[in-house]
């Protein structure tokens, strides 16, 4: 909420403003006068700070002046855009009335109304929206001990309802990345939701639930679009009240829910999706993603098709395998393919389009985008019934090839109506084509004659005036006017006759002119302008109608784009696999797990547009009695490179693309749990070893053996023998308990050792070579473990000072030979015995100082200090 004063004795228009706000208080308020928006009192003083615009000061109110600032109404939405980005939500205040209008009513002030209110959730324009992505809003309804959400997108009007245990609301939020949710207070308050606190609407689910929804889409019951738990349909009520809350009573064309029950999706939590970078890097930058990295689409909506999967992978195997079918089937039709391709490029975004003409906010782009878009599709149709061939189409594109042309599609009628090109607006004129509508034709031609008749009317009156630079100009505010110069009209004003159709009658003096009427010209200004607020109007009415046409027809539409979208997706993914070093995984309903020459595609990528080395293709076998692989390595060797690329070929597959390997079967993952990478939760105020802990236990409580398990380092954020025992033991949980597919990379090559206990536990090693005293990392998995430790040679590589690394090299040395008789590993120590005491503490303090150092996280100037201090313990 905005600082905002009393309203008594506002003036009359400033008294609607505080009405406005009393309805919107936690909106900035957009109030139109004339050609601007401006925003008053805190409003102004929050926007000029959030977007830098010049504040002023007008008027008084109750003594104080007016803080004000204003942007341009033709121009409003570039601020709009600025502010919805950075959190604000806007109410629109429009004039409901011209000042004519209000006059005539004997009104002090034209009537003004919130017309809607744009929320990052609920907004339409392409300028406010990120054409790549969907814009999720998500409703939130706590109902007993379980949580309904319902997710919709105005723009593409998806909609998506789920019933969830509370705990699964972060993996459900890290999915969707929702642009505005909706919740009541006390679960906005609850730690899943509180870090979101700046795109969460407070908002209560209704009473009357069923009801709402089922008005929304004009059904007696919900049952029809499949079960749904109360706590569903009052998410869904919130939504949809939202909606029409945010568009002033209006609600979009929405697709009936869908609920997903959470089911056939692979799971994978935030901390996970995260860790992948599945549509961002962990900077929040969207180029260095697996989307970035793998998105050959050339559509929006198939970016934002692409994204979703990416998104939400599936778990089951035919839904899998049918996309597979679908990108394989245009991997080998290269021609159809391109042919498809070239269609899609630069087709229009339908989807939001329709949108804006169900919400009728439309410009005459969105019928144009109707038009070409229906266009480019049946030429995708064509180019799929040319293509009938061996092997037959697989369900999926036949399903698509089905949805391409609309029954009822309104493409020919709109190629008939629309004029080409297009104007950008409506009150332009100019949306129809001629020859459309006959009527529309008459006015324009009765227009068009007056104009004529004008254009002969100015050799007249230069004739009969006298002047013969005479002209006639059209004026906003006068109409037509006969301009001359000054000097001639001062003689008109002395010299002409009074009387007649052409007898100059004076309106305006300039500086180097004046301008005139007269009856003859008065006259015709009346036709013009009465032919052209006519044409205005039957342009209007005929915009009304194709909208309605295109609203009707609206569901095939939208399923057509839907068609074109999925096309886009899987031409893309047979694209990507162009080149031959993308493979169709094999997918297996058992716990398989084996992919030969297996790249990661963005590390790929980089070094590629680094052109540096090139990437170093890996195989991974975590097959049945080979489960769990403990990859030791030094840092940099490239583990988490490895690790990832294994957790992002499964998502890869599931999300129904090819991965890139030379081949890779693969066994259904359900679950997904990925650790890498900085864990660190500085807003959440826990230490990094504590965030590690949260998310081991999180897998330990939730992995199946049906799972794949990637993870780095468990262990490191504490000491080492504290670590080492950690590590151990979640190591054998999930060896086994869990039985999970694994890889579990590790810094403590003592854990090794129970490559002899843990009977499907296969160590390896990142292979490192030395040449002329320098470390080589090859960057390739080999079997075994790593056999020392190479710290110095990356600290050498990091820049310490050669002295420093000389001496650590002789302390390494030293304290080896020490501790040596502390080998973990011996079997006096108890850590083979499986309920293991903690390790006794080593002897010598330097060991013990040494054992709580974290060489990973030294800046070079601790490690010296450290190496001090280790001296001064010996
Ligand atoms: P670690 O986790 O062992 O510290 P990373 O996986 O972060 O190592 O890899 C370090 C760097 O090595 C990466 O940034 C990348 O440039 C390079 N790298 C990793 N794996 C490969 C590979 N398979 N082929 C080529 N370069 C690689």
């Amino acid at each position: 909420a905005f600082r905002t004063p009393l309203a008594d004795g506002a003036t009359p228009a400033l008294a609607q403003w505080f009405v406005a706000k009393a309805a919107h208080p936690d909106a900035l308020v957009f109030f139109r006068m004339g050609d601007f928006y401006e925003l008053f009192f805190g409003d102004a003083e929050a926007a000029s700070a959030a977007i830098d615009i010049a504040l002023s000061y007008r008027g008084e109110h109750r003594g104080e002046k007016v803080p004000m600032c204003g942007v341009p109404a033709h121009a409003h939405e570039v601020y709009l855009a600025r502010l919805i980005r950075q959190g604000f939500r806007v109410a629109i205040c429009d004039q409901m009335e011209t000042p004519e209008e209000a006059k005539r009513r004997k009104a002090p002030t034209i009537r003004r109304e919130v017309v809607r209110v744009v929320t990052p959730g609920t907004v339409t324009e392409d300028s406010l929206l990120d054409a790549s992505r969907p814009a999720w809003l998500l409703a939130l309804a706590p109902v007993g001990d379980r949580l309904g959400a319902a997710w919709v997108d105005v723009t593409t009007g998806a909609f998506g309802t789920q019933s969830l245990p509370e705990a699964d609301l972060p993996a459900l939020v890290a999915r969707l990345e929702p642009a505005e949710i909706l919740a009541p207070e006390a679960l906005a308050r609850t730690p899943a939701l509180a870090p979101l606190a700046e795109r969460i609407a407070h908002v209560e689910p209704p009473r009357d639930a069923l009801r709402r929804v089922s008005e929304a889409f004009a059904v007696a019951t919900l049952d029809g679009f499949g079960t749904f738990a109360p706590e569903e349909i009052a998410a869904a009520a919130m939504a949809v009240d939202y909606v029409r809350l945010t568009q002033a009573g209006a609600l979009p064309r929405l697709s009936p829910p869908v609920p997903s029950g959470g089911q056939g999706l692979l799971q994978m939590d935030g901390a996970t999706r995260r860790s992948l970078e599945i549509l961002r890097s962990e900077r929040g930058e969207a180029r260095h993603s697996l989307l970035a990295a793998v998105d050959r689409t050339v559509t929006a909506a198939g970016a934002r098709e692409l994204a979703a999967r990416l998104a939400a992978p599936l778990a089951d195997l035919a839904p899998i395998t049918a996309r597979h079918d679908a990108v394989g089937f245009l991997h080998g039709a290269a021609a159809l393919r391109g042919a498809l391709r070239a269609a899609l490029k630069g087709a229009p975004d339908m989807a939001r389009a329709l949108a804006r003409l169900s919400l009728d906010r439309f410009a005459p782009r969105d019928l144009g985008a109707i038009r070409d878009g229906l266009a480019r599709a049946e030429v995708m149709a064509a180019a799929l019934d040319d293509a009938q061939a061996i092997p037959p189409i697989p369900p999926l594109l036949a399903a698509a090839r089905a949805a391409l042309v609309p029954p009822g599609s309104p493409r020919a009628e709109l190629l008939r109506a629309l004029a080409d090109p297009l104007p950008a607006r409506l009150d332009d004129g100019g949306l129809v084509a001629p020859g459309y509508d006959g009527e529309l034709d008459a006015l324009k031609r009765l227009s068009a004659g007056a104009r004529e008749a004008i254009a002969a009317l100015q050799m007249d009156l230069a004739q009969a005036w006298g002047v013969a630079s005479l002209k006639i100009r059209h004026h906003q505010q006068f109409g037509f006017l006969a301009e001359v110069p000054a000097a001639a009209g001062e003689r008109l004003l002395r010299e002409a006759p009074k009387d007649g159709p052409q007898a100059p009658v004076h309106r305006q003096t300039m500086a180097n002119a004046m301008r005139f009427t007269c009856t003859a010209l008065a006259e015709l200004d009346r036709r013009v302008a009465e032919a052209g607020e006519q044409a205005g109007k039957r342009e209007r009415f005929i915009a009304q109608h194709l909208r309605r046409l295109c609203l009707a027809a609206g569901p095939d539409i939208a399923a057509a784009a839907a068609a074109m979208a999925e096309i886009d997706v899987h031409a893309a993914a047979a694209e990507l696999a162009a080149d031959g070093r993308w493979c169709r995984p094999d997918i297996t309903d058992r716990a398989d797990f084996a992919v030969v020459a297996a790249r990661h595609p963005v590390v790929e990528a980089a070094l590629a547009r680094a052109r540096g080395p090139a990437f170093v293709p890996n195989d991974a076998d975590l097959s049945a009695g080979r489960r769990l692989c403990l990859l030791t390595g030094p840092n940099m060797a490239g583990k988490s490179t490895f690790l990832r690329q294994n957790a992002l070929l499964v998502i890869l597959a599931q999300a129904g693309l090819f991965v890139p390997a030379e081949s890779a079967r693969l066994g259904l993952v359900d679950r997904l749990f990925s650790r890498v990478g900085a864990a660190d939760d500085i807003a959440g105020g826990r230490s990094t070893f504590m965030v590690e802990m949260a998310e081991t236990a999180a897998i330990l409580n939730q992995a199946t053996a049906r799972s794949l398990v990637v993870l780095d380092e468990v262990g490191r954020g504490t000491s080492t023998w504290d670590g080492l025992a950690i590590a151990w033991a979640v190591l054998e949980a999930l060896h086994d308990r869990i039985r999970c597919r694994t890889i579990f990379a590790t810094h403590f090559h003592e854990l090794t050792a129970l490559a002899g206990k843990l009977p499907e536990l296969v160590p390896a090693a990142m292979q490192v070579r030395e040449w002329k005293g320098e470390v080589v990392f090859e960057h390739r998995v080999g079997p075994g473990a790593a056999e020392r430790s190479w710290g110095v040679h990356v600290a050498r590589l990091a820049g310490v000072p050669r002295p420093v690394l000389a001496r650590a090299q002789e302390v390494l040395r030293a304290l080896e030979a020490r501790a040596r008789g502390l080998d973990p590993l011996s079997e006096e120590l108890p850590l083979f015995a499986r309920a293991a005491a903690p390790p006794a503490a080593p002897g010598h303090p330097a060991l013990a100082a040494l054992a709580e150092l974290d060489a990973d996280t030294l800046s070079p100037r601790d490690a010296l200090d450290a190496l001090y201090r280790l001296k001064s313990l010996l």
